[in-house]
């Protein structure tokens, strides 16, 4: 793995991917690192200042013409060379809704980050993934990070209506991606990263973004086609749709 575009890395897990992959693979060529707000994004600014291999992109995935540049200018910097990795890390979850507060505005934000732009960018970008190179036969590889909480059989409290099908969608839409982009041997992996302190997991969460993220790059290294199509915890075990 020498080129990865990761969304969303100016706080929680894309930051922790992003700073992992500086202290611990200086041979990465391109770590692309999408953000909203660059002029917000202090410490991932100061990573880039000191990782010349670390480009921040300013995207609002919420922007389908951003999302259609970001695709454009990766492919302007990468040429020939392919994309190895997406991560498509971005995401919002509302508060714990039952049916009754379930408001649109709030399905429809969800669907729009969650769910679209993870789908239009995987497209932007099918001509650099036939490119990219990892583990064994595969070309390029798309990690949607996706969520327990999408998973429909595990489903035993209910609410979180907007982030819950949003997860699901996204879920769908990975398996429609295995197979649509197989002959390419590109592989599309929906993956639970697991319950993480950020400011969407909360505090309570057993795991740091420190030690998370040491995980999914490692989980991540050493996806290969077999994991093709598939709904997966970081520790490689296989969660119901
Ligand atoms: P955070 O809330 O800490 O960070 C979310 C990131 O997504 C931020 O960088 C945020 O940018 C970005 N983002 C949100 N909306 C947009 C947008 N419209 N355009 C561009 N960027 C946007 O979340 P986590 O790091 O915890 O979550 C990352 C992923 O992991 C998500 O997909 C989440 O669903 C998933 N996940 C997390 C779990 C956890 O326990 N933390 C558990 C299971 C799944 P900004 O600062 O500009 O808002």
């Amino acid at each position: 793995m020498k080129t990865i575009l990761i969304t969303g890395c100016n706080r929680g897990i894309g930051f922790g991917l992003v700073k992992h992959l500086c202290e611990n693979y200086g041979q990465m060529e391109n770590i692309f690192a999408t953000c909203r707000n660059p002029q917000n994004a202090q410490e991932l600014t100061s990573l880039a200042q000191n990782n010349s291999n670390v480009k921040i992109l300013k995207t609002d995935l919420n922007n389908s013409e951003d999302i259609s540049n970001l695709a454009k200018t990766v492919t302007d910097i990468l040429g020939t060379r392919g994309l190895d990795v997406l991560v498509n890390n971005a995401g919002i979850s509302s508060k714990f809704t039952r049916l009754p507060m379930v408001k649109e505005k709030d399905l429809t934000d969800h669907f729009r980050v969650n769910v679209i732009a993870p789908i239009l960018l995987a497209k932007h970008l099918i001509p650099v993934l036939k490119n990219g190179k990892n583990e064994g036969e595969s070309s390029g590889i798309i990690v949607n990070i996706s969520s327990v909480l999408g998973s429909i059989q595990e489903n035993t409290t209910g609410g979180y209506y907007p982030y819950r099908t949003s997860k699901a969608a996204i879920n769908a839409a990975t398996r429609s991606m295995s197979l649509d982009l197989r002959e390419h041997k590109i592989v599309a992996v929906a993956l639970h990263p697991g319950w993480i302190k950020t400011d969407m997991g909360g505090k309570q969460a057993p795991f740091t973004v420190e030690e998370a993220s040491g995980n999914l790059i490692n989980f991540i290294r050493n996806i290969s086609m077999e994991h093709n199509g598939l709904f997966l915890t970081h520790e490689g075990k296989q969660l119901p749709w």
